[in-house]
């Protein structure tokens, strides 16, 4: 019988299967896509960031990051679980085939998987690091005695006496049955099925752009909330802001991403009003956005200022690229004049403007509604505002950009212990039964939607799974 069967071979999944394997275990690794399938992990963009620190720091100071990321959200023995493997997994990465060069992302030295993108709008993954990295962990398996089963589906897990014993899947049109002592479920999150995302994240899932491989369909959550796991911070999502014509032009997604523009700009909805303090930060906006009726009813409103200078901040900058790459973007003279090209109501959005003005230029954000914040505040929103300074809308000419949110990943799922168990309702482990990578819950989310970075996540989680499963966590290894 094998020892492990992993559900998914992104990232999470063949590093869970890769490690087990090196340790001893008989493992094999199941992928719905086929030959060069894609998934989240492979169109990464690469940048492998800690709760965006390095993941070399000592433990304590990386479960600080994760508490300011997420303000204190994160469960706090998980995230000292992942803090104390994130240096190690790094190292085990490099042994493992991963290359890496040092890039500067979002004002902070990042490793970033090599090659890395090319810093153009649309995607860019073929033979792109993550890519290659996906391509050398499936030749590390293989050589391991791994076997990687691609076109092959899992669809319920397989339970004898309150134990996890494997997985029912589909391939080649068939039913089968694959028996193993342990399962992890890494199938990326559910931001791929509407259904799911209409049920806990918005009502109107067709209004999010789909910023993913829209292959998280939501199956490994489901299996085990079949049998009984606790699913956590299920309505957050990691996500960033995106010309609204990303919804007809794929040039525009995953970039150029409007999330420093919007911090430095005015947001503001259909009625001309403002929604939201801009300076929460492109994630937090994201998730706010798409709570809303429409989310596809939002704007962004700047001067020639802030299209010269903040317009140049992004990794792929707005300017020229959202223009560039087919995105909206109306120009005026007056506020009065853009109001009218853009169909916004001229009254409120001039007086929205100059009240904002007045209050940024008098350092009175907590004076407008809802409050503007204009320097240091918390986490990730501090990282934009840090890094994005909040100016006046004054310098014709006045632009407007119309907004939509891009969907990239879920935050929440299957609630896990420290060794990447899945736990019940009752917080009991189920016997044989882990999560990794974004099916795994219990680190990013809460009020600001903090997230601590997708592919640091998956791999520590991935590498908690493996090591646990080796050791024989379940005392049922033979
Ligand atoms: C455009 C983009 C850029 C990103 N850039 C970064 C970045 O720079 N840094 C960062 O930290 N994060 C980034 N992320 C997020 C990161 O990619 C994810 O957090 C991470 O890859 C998740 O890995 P995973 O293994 O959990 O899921 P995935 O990579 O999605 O892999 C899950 C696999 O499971 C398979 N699967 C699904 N259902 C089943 C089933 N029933 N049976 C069998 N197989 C199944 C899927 O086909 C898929 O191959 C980015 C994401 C995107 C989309």
């Amino acid at each position: 019988m094998l020892d492990l069967v992993v559900v998914g071979a992104g990232i999470a999944g063949l590093i869970a299967g890769n490690r087990a394997a090196e340790l001893g275990c008989r493992v094999t690794v199941l992928e719905a896509g086929t030959d060069r399938y894609l998934c989240n992990s492979r169109i990464a963009t690469g940048s492998l960031n800690f709760a965006h620190s390095n993941p070399e720091l000592p433990p304590a100071q990386l479960i600080d990051a994760i508490n300011a990321d997420t303000e204190g959200h994160a469960d706090p023995a998980l995230a000292a679980a992942i803090a104390a493997v994130a240096g190690r997994g790094l190292r085990w990465l490099k042994d493992n085939g991963a290359q890496f060069v040092r890039q500067e992302m979002q004002g902070k030295m990042s490793w970033m998987l090599a090659p890395p993108r090319s810093l153009v709008p649309g995607l860019d993954w073929r033979g792109r690091g993550a890519d290659v990295l996906l391509d050398v962990l499936a030749e590390r398996l293989k050589a391991r005695g791994g076997e990687l089963m691609t076109g092959t589906s899992a669809q319920s897990l397989l339970v004898k006496e309150g134990h996890v014993c494997g997985v029912s899947a589909q391939t080649s049109g068939k039913t089968v049955s694959i028996d193993a002592r342990n399962v992890v479920l890494a199938d990326g999150g559910f931001q791929g099925n509407a259904k799911m995302v209409g049920r806990y994240i918005c009502a109107r899932p067709e209004k999010l752009v789909q910023r993913s491989a829209g292959t998280g369909l939501g199956d490994g959550i489901r299996m085990a909330s079949e049998i009984g796991a606790r699913l956590v911070d299920m309505n957050r999502f990691y996500g960033h802001l995106l010309s609204r014509a990303a919804f007809q032009n794929a040039s525009l997604w995953p970039y150029p991403t409007l999330d420093s523009m919007t911090n430095g700009s005015i947001l503001v909805g259909s009625d001309g009003n403002r929604l939201f303090d801009e300076g929460l930060g492109g994630i937090t906006l994201s998730n706010l956005i798409a709570e809303m009726d429409d989310p596809t009813s939002t704007w962004i409103i700047f001067d020639e200022e802030i299209w010269t200078t903040t317009g140049y901040d992004e990794v792929v900058p707005a300017n020229p690229h959202l223009i560039e790459a087919g995105g909206t973007v109306i120009s005026a003279k007056t506020i009065e004049e853009l109001a009218a090209k853009a169909g916004l109501p001229a009254g409120p959005l001039a007086s929205t403007v100059a009240a904002y003005n007045n209050a940024v230029e008098s350092g009175r954000g907590d004076q407008l509604v809802p409050p503007r914040s204009l320097g240091r505040r918390f986490g990730v929103i501090r990282n934009a505002t840090e890094r994005v300074p909040v100016r006046p809308v004054r310098r014709a000419p006045f632009y407007a950009a119309p907004l939509a949110v891009g969907i990239t990943c879920t935050m929440g799922g299957l609630a896990i212990d420290v060794n990447a168990r899945v736990i019940r309702e009752d917080g009991k482990p189920i016997p044989g039964l882990y999560a990794a990578g974004q099916t795994s819950a219990g680190l990013e989310g809460g009020p600001i939607a903090g997230y601590i970075g997708g592919l640091a996540k998956s791999y520590c989680t991935a590498l908690l799974a493996a090591e646990a499963i080796a050791a024989g966590q379940d005392g049922r290894l033979s």
